[in-house]
């Protein structure tokens, strides 16, 4: 095969991992280990971190790390914890993180209830779950005694949600040049895997102008027509279904009061897509359409007193591999290791999008149990069967970076 991983030889590294009298004391282990993991699930939840104020639970978590016996645990200058675990050598170097940051603002309960075995409360499952399960590989790994070829570090990235734009992994990407695949624990399913990567760009539009009384002032351009223009024309805009690519403008603001001419008037938009060309090509036609409409504004009352401000606050690249690549057939081996059937989510936008459009082989994998409530303050997870997820990236972790005088790593 021309990426140098054939089947027989995921199939054989796989085979010879369950063989190997560790791995499956290791398997036991994250059973047994259940009430472990789901209490540190719930004491994480219980430590609020808003977008952009981790810090709290970046140094709870930086303290789990170093508890474990990583060696090298630090907290960069953009907020994300991690530390190392070394394999014997001459092997790949992955990182495997879950997101510290949830969607909730300060001050959001987030106390955790519990009612016939299932979990309630922001952020239970998005993405505390995931740094459980981290920390339940890393415990693993550790009683059971593994040695691994390749170097693993483990850590949690700050700013995955919404407004965070990914701000925790780029800065950690940009700071290790050296990592040659990537994970990240998230979202729901043990059996789900996610290898394409969402774009989006997100901008507010700011019209603005000299305002003034409807009735005494009329004749002057209006911010709040300006922008009724540009939102007309971004309702018409054609987008392709293949590849994906939408478009939306999500909140709209302006004006002082019902017989005063707009001075201001703003809106938020989204665009998205699965391919970078058809996102560049929604991101020029937005584009324009937004410095039209200051412009028609303008010419219709021969003025030209509406200007526009365009500000970018998101962006995304859109990412994409092969199904064939080895990180993704590599993570479907273990799922199927585990008695799971892989499957193969659709696009979506996670912590691996920016080292997948950096080149680098990166999945998102799925959690153990169920879900749901994702973004509401009604989050609920329930941890019934839930060692799933945990074993499941153990095999795929051992996959990647290899057992030592076991099985070779399958990563190159
Ligand atoms: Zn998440």
């Amino acid at each position: 095969m021309a990426d140098g991983l054939n089947a027989e030889e995921v199939k054989a590294a796989y085979k010879a991992i369950l063989e190997h009298q560790s791995v499956q004391q290791a398997l036991e282990f994250i059973q047994e280990d259940h009430g472990n993991t789901v209490a540190e699930q719930i004491a994480i939840t219980e430590i609020p971190a808003p977008p952009f104020k981790e810090r709290q639970r970046a140094e709870d978590f930086q303290r789990r790390l170093q508890e474990l016996g990583l060696e090298n645990v630090e907290m960069d200058s953009e907020g994300n914890v991690y530390g190392i675990r070394r394999g014997s050598g001459q092997g790949p170097k992955i990182f495997v993180s879950a997101h510290l940051d949830t969607v909730f603002p300060e001050g959001t309960d987030t106390k955790v209830r519990k009612e016939g075995g299932i979990l309630y409360a922001p952020g239970i499952g998005d993405d505390t779950r995931g740094l459980a399960e981290l920390l339940a590989v890393v415990r693993t790994l550790n009683r059971a005694n593994i040695e691994t070829v390749g170097d693993i570090v483990f850590g949690g990235t700050v700013g995955e949600e919404g407004a965070g734009d990914l701000r925790g992994v780029k800065a950690f990407f940009a700071e290790h040049e050296d990592i040659d695949g990537f994970l990240s624990l998230d979202g729901p399913g043990f059996d789900h895997i996610t290898y394409l990567g969402t774009g989006s760009f997100r901008y507010t539009v700011t019209y603005r102008g000299p305002g003034g009384h409807s009735f005494g002032d009329f004749g002057s351009p209006s911010a709040a027509h300006a922008l009724g223009r540009a939102i007309a024309a971004i309702a018409d805009l054609e987008t392709p279904k293949e590849p994906k690519t939408t478009f939306s403008v999500g909140e709209v603001k302006g004006g002082t009061s019902v017989n005063a001419i707009a001075q201001e008037a703003s809106m938020t938009v989204d665009l998205r897509s699965n391919d970078s060309a058809a996102l560049e090509k929604l991101d020029k036609q937005f584009l324009a359409i937004v410095q039209k409409a200051a412009e028609a504004e303008n010419e219709k009352w021969k003025d030209s007193r509406i200007t526009v401000d365009i500000k970018r606050f998101g962006n995304r690249p859109p990412a994409s591999q092969s199904a064939d690549a080895p990180i993704v057939r590599i993570a479907c081996a273990a799922v199927e290791a585990i008695g799971g059937t892989p499957a193969l989510g659709a696009p979506s936008s996670t912590d691996a999008n920016h080292p997948m459009s950096l080149g680098i082989p990166a999945v998102t994998i799925g959690l153990g149990g169920t879900f749901g409530g994702a973004h509401t303050l009604e989050e609920w997870h329930n941890p019934a069967d839930g060692h799933l997820g945990i074993q499941k990236s153990l095999m795929t972790i051992l996959g990647l970076v290899g057992v030592k005088n076991t099985s070779p790593a399958l990563l190159k």
